[in-house]
């Protein structure tokens, strides 16, 4: 059952010729039929190019290639926002409807490079605008867990497709959670690195100062070899950062972590906090404390602030960025009577509900009269959030949070209510305001019913070294990463 390692465990089969990349694009193939049916992760799967694919891979590994690749033949499947030139990017919404990628996005371009098999478009909320899956114009993605529940958003299909082993990893985006939620409800490893570490060309932006591609993996070495091979600068992303690239699978040191200071942040173990949620993470800190670290409070003030903040600069950015599909460039186009109406109804029957009251409050807070009162204010505390995480950063190598306040919730349960929606991502927003790397990993279960929880660890801007360095040693000193859901 190939399907079911690691990347790294993979990587060494396929080296030593135990197994055939074709093989493992079955195994992954074959299991996509098999459970993606209650799982439904998957939007569509191009299963001849994935082989194609797979045989390249077969090719270079009879050459010897495996050492200089470190994906060579690893089947790892995609986002829907994320481009794949000649495969369907949709953003799960119906106005891309038919829309194909005319370019791979750099990410793609270098997962190719270092001989990745891509394969699948993976569920998401429309646009990336959610925390359930439910916003997707298609169909809601289940959590492996309990088919009853959400893997989590926006980037739900990609947390499931891994915790359900139908693929070895995959690629997400992450604006105010969409990788560290999702993959602490799945129970996986997901990685948002700092703004700037990874290319976003490519990527269909929904708020570009928050934006960040990102891993999925099943443990936290796949997610450094991952993050190893998508990050770097791109001269077609301005924003994209000349910071060297570590090897950060060479940056795994083992298991201790005496001479690390770890903070707590007082701000953000109160208010929703679900008490096995709770437990669990006290029971995170114990451990790291025992492996050697330091445990030190500290404290960020404004944290309170973090979602009315997010939900004004991110809403601003969403109604800029949205703007171009408008029935012209790119999108499935509904006629009318004159230009404006043709805009009318293909942005009024293009876009969903969650969409359109997000565009229609990022305009309300750019109109002039608001622009100050909300959006300038907003960049304003948006500041004083990063100030906190910088001084928190004099104190500590990194902040241990849950990652979310509870565990899976209910499919529907949130649906109605978007204020309740927005503050699953209580946690995880703060840290895309200020543009630090987090990392989510499984921490515990709860117990009835048995539902993955998630341990967040933020880090100082371009610190993923340590951060994978502190996941890891946490994570090889338990035994959560290995437990599979019932499927
Ligand atoms: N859930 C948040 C939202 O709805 C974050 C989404 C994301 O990170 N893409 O905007």
């Amino acid at each position: 059952m190939p399907h079911r390692l690691t990347i790294s465990a993979l990587s060494e089969k396929l080296s030593r010729r135990e197994v055939s990349a074709r093989e493992v694009t079955q195994a992954c193939l074959d299991r996509v039929s098999s459970v993606d049916g209650q799982v439904k992760a998957f939007l569509s799967v191009d299963a001849a190019d994935a082989l194609a694919q797979a045989d390249a891979a077969d090719r270079a590994l009879a050459e010897g290639a495996g050492s200089s690749r470190p994906l060579l033949g690893v089947p790892i499947a995609i986002k829907d926002v994320i481009s794949v030139q000649g495969h369907p990017l949709n953003c799960a919404s119906r106005i891309l409807g038919g829309y194909r990628a005319p370019y791979d996005a750099t990410v793609i371009e270098r997962l190719r490079a270092a001989g990745a098999v891509i394969f699948g478009r993976l569920n998401m909320d429309e646009f990336a605008m959610g925390s359930s899956t439910e916003n997707s114009a298609f169909f809601t993605t289940r959590n492996p867990w309990d088919p009853a529940r959400i893997p989590g958003g926006s980037s739900g299909g990609s947390a499931a497709a891994v915790a359900a082993d139908e693929a070895v990893a995959t690629l997400g985006s992450d604006t105010g959670g969409s990788i560290r939620q999702p993959a602490a409800l799945c129970g996986c490893v997901g990685l948002k690195p700092t703004y700037g570490r990874v290319s976003r060309y490519g990527l269909v932006a929904f708020a570009s100062s928050l934006d960040q591609i990102g891993p999925f993996t099943k443990d936290v070495r796949d997610a450094a070899r991952l993050l190893t091979a998508i990050s770097g600068h791109d001269r077609r992303d301005s924003t994209s950062v000349p910071t060297p690239v570590p090897d950060y699978e060479k940056g795994l040191l083992g298991g201790d972590l005496r001479g690390l200071r770890l903070g707590i942040a007082r701000e953000f173990m109160v208010g929703g906090l679900d008490p096995e949620v709770k437990t669990a993470v006290d029971a995170a800190v114990r451990q790291l404390q025992g492996l050697g670290a330091e445990i030190v409070e500290v404290s960020l003030p404004h944290t309170e602030y973090a979602v009315a903040v997010y939900y004004i600069v991110a809403t601003a950015e969403a109604s800029a960025n949205l703007a171009r599909f408008d029935g012209v460039r790119y999108c499935a186009r509904v006629e009318g009577a004159d230009p404006i109406q043709m805009y009318e109804r293909t942005r009024g029957t293009g876009f969903g509900p969650e969409v359109k009251r997000r565009i229609i409050l990022g305009t309300y807070v750019l109109s002039s009269g608001y622009y100050d009162a909300y959006y300038l204010r907003a960049q304003k505390v948006r500041t004083l959030i990063q100030r906190d995480f910088n001084a928190a950063f004099e104190k500590v190598d990194a902040i241990v949070t849950p990652t979310t306040p509870t565990a899976a919730f209910r499919a529907g349960e949130k649906t109605s209510d978007p204020l309740q929606m927005y503050l699953s991502d209580i946690y995880t927003i703060s840290c895309n305001l200020a543009g630090i790397p987090g990392i989510s990993l499984p921490c515990g279960f709860t117990s009835n019913p048995k539902l993955p929880i998630g341990l967040q660890l933020l880090g100082k801007p371009f610190g993923e070294e340590s951060l994978l360095r502190i996941a890891h040693a946490y994570e090889q000193s338990t035994p959560w990463h290995k437990a599979r859901p019932p499927l």
